[in-house]
């Protein structure tokens, strides 16, 4: 029996509750609920034919569309895990991830964004790699060959596989952002992904109705369980979108009726810089969540008045443990940009010192959560895993923060990023944030240098608002009336944009090689 808590489980009870219900639109073309669960299905057969199942790995890289869904759901059916890689990464990226995570099969694009990624790795020694599938080859080893290899949907063998996809299988190994290092393994189960999700989805306010626009990457966990995984199991309707584009994310607001997009803050930053205060019709936008990255308080008060999204939620998660916490719909415009709203359900958090004991309400520590989502450790690294994970079960975030009384969350930011000067601890996101208050400031990003008298002072890469002016003698000297002396940056570079990861989160590693 399948369960409604494994990814082909709720897939497949979407496809019966709502089997002519469009689940996905894509390039003016829509599929049903019943038949993308089909066409999976079909693509597990595949899978089996070449001998993957359960307790393989297989990779896509690719942009959002509808085949990414298809290679995933049915590896899933299949019972195989996916490794999902970004559409950023160079050959030896990829490789290291194929090596890594074992994988079988990559089912990719050929061309993405000027990359030709089968050639990208045709020099990496992957012993394990049986085979390629091109999404868009048209030869043996394109996509309707390998549909073609299986029996189709209605192959018994898929049945069997599929009623053997238990709740404590692995889902995915998915590697973390890499943004304080090279990327980690994650492991998590159809268990912990599909019920997290859920309720994630109540408490965002997700609903049946809605019309969600993919605009996150599926090879990130907000792109593929809170984005696809969420829409099978809720029965949304989806509108992936392969890159992020400014003028088709309004097109498709409007035209499409989008109701429901979640992206971290660049993409609405982008939407804004893009409109340039061009009114659009975004009338049918019900709920925007953000998060991944801190929420500067003005882009919460823009997106409101600039885009008309007066529902703005911002959450709290990371690859280790998918959706921590929310805040609610009700919440005020200062409550959205600086607190991260409450655990979700099934969901513990709390707040250590450097000793690991527990602060009082309010006082900043180190966040950790356990509970329903937690990963299940990383792969093939116990050192890593015992750090991160320790006897209680709690996950150590790495994150700085704090909870108030009424279990609101708080992130101040990394613990590694954080610098001190002159003996004061020194938060890049907070001095950020406060930056942004500038009038001349479109963005920026802060770390730590040396300093012979401080220790460490804050340097700020920024840049300008279009049409603005400002000299860094006159960006220091607003920061130091608007800001602790100690946090305000005793240097400033003028940048056309900020090194950013795929996910769109400023790269302060990168900044700090500079
Ligand atoms: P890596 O672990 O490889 O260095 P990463 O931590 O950026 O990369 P993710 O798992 O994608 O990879 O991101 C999770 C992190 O993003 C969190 O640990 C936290 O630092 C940050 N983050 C997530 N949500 C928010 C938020 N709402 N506000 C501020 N920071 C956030
Ligand atoms: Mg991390």
């Amino acid at each position: 029996m399948t369960t409604v808590d494994t990814i082909p489980g709720a897939a497949r009870a979407t496809a019966a509750r709502l089997p002519d219900k469009v689940a996905l639109i894509e390039g003016g073309e829509s599929w049903t609920f019943a038949e993308l669960y089909r066409d999976a299905r079909a693509v597990a057969s595949a899978y089996l034919a070449r001998g993957i199942g359960k307790g393989d790995v297989v990779a896509i890289w690719a942009p959002n569309r509808r085949e990414w869904i298809l290679a995933g759901l049915g590896a899933h059916i299949a019972g195989a895990a996916i490794t999902p890689l970004n559409t950023r990464m160079k050959g030896m990226e990829a490789g290291d991830i194929l090596r890594r995570s074992y994988a079988k099969l990559l089912v990719c694009t050929e061309r993405f964004m000027g990359f030709d990624y089968p050639t990208m790795i045709a020099g990496e020694d992957l012993p394990d790699l049986a085979g390629i599938v091109r999404i868009d080859g048209e030869g043996a080893d394109g996509w309707a060959a390998f549909i073609a290899s299986g029996k189709g949907a209605d192959d018994p063998a898929v049945d069997a596989a599929e009623a053997a996809v238990a709740p404590d299988d692995l889902s995915d190994i998915m590697f973390t952002s890499g943004t304080t290092g090279s990327p980690k393994g994650v492991l998590h189960s159809h268990g912990n992904v599909v019920p997290l999700f859920r309720a994630w989805a109540e408490r965002v306010d997700l609903q049946e109705s809605d019309r969600y626009l993919i605009a996150n990457p599926f090879f990130h966990t907000f792109g593929y369980k809170a984005g696809w995984v969420a829409c099978l199991a809720l029965g949304v309707t989806m509108l992936p979108m392969a890159v992020f584009d400014v003028n088709e994310m309004a097109r498709l607001i409007e035209t499409e009726r989008v109701s429901f997009i979640p992206g971290p803050p660049t993409i609405y930053q982008s939407l804004l810089q893009g409109l340039a205060g061009e009114k659009r019709d975004f009338s049918s936008m019900r709920v925007a969540v953000t998060g991944a990255a801190p929420v500067p308080p003005v882009l919460v008060e823009r997106m409101r008045r600039e885009l008309g999204m007066e529902n703005v939620v911002n959450g709290y998660g990371m690859t280790e443990f998918g959706a921590i916490a929310m805040t609610g719909k009700t919440d005020s415009p200062e409550t959205v940009a600086n607190t991260c709203g409450y655990a979700l359900p099934g969901v513990e958090m709390t707040c250590v010192d450097g000793a690991g004991r527990p602060v009082a309400a309010g006082e900043t520590g180190e966040i950790l959560v356990r509970g329903r989502g937690r990963m299940i450790g990383y792969f093939e690294n116990p050192e890593a895993t015992g750090e991160a994970i320790d006897a209680d079960g709690w996950l150590h975030t790495g994150d700085v923060g704090s909870i108030d009384a009424d279990g609101y969350l708080r992130i101040t930011d990394r613990k590694k990023d954080m610098f001190i000067s002159g003996g004061f601890n020194c938060y890049p996101a907070e001095i950020e944030k406060l930056l942004a208050a500038h009038p001349a400031i479109e963005l920026a990003a802060v770390i730590g240098v040396p300093d012979e008298r401080m220790g460490e002072v804050g340097k700020a890469f920024v840049v300008l608002r279009p049409g603005t002016h400002a000299d860094a003698a006159g960006i220091i000297a607003w920061s130091r009336e608007n800001m602790a002396n100690y946090k305000a940056p005793r240097s400033i570079e003028f940048v056309d944009e900020l090194p950013r990861n795929a996910g769109g989160k400023v790269l302060r590693t990168a900044l700090r090689e500079r």
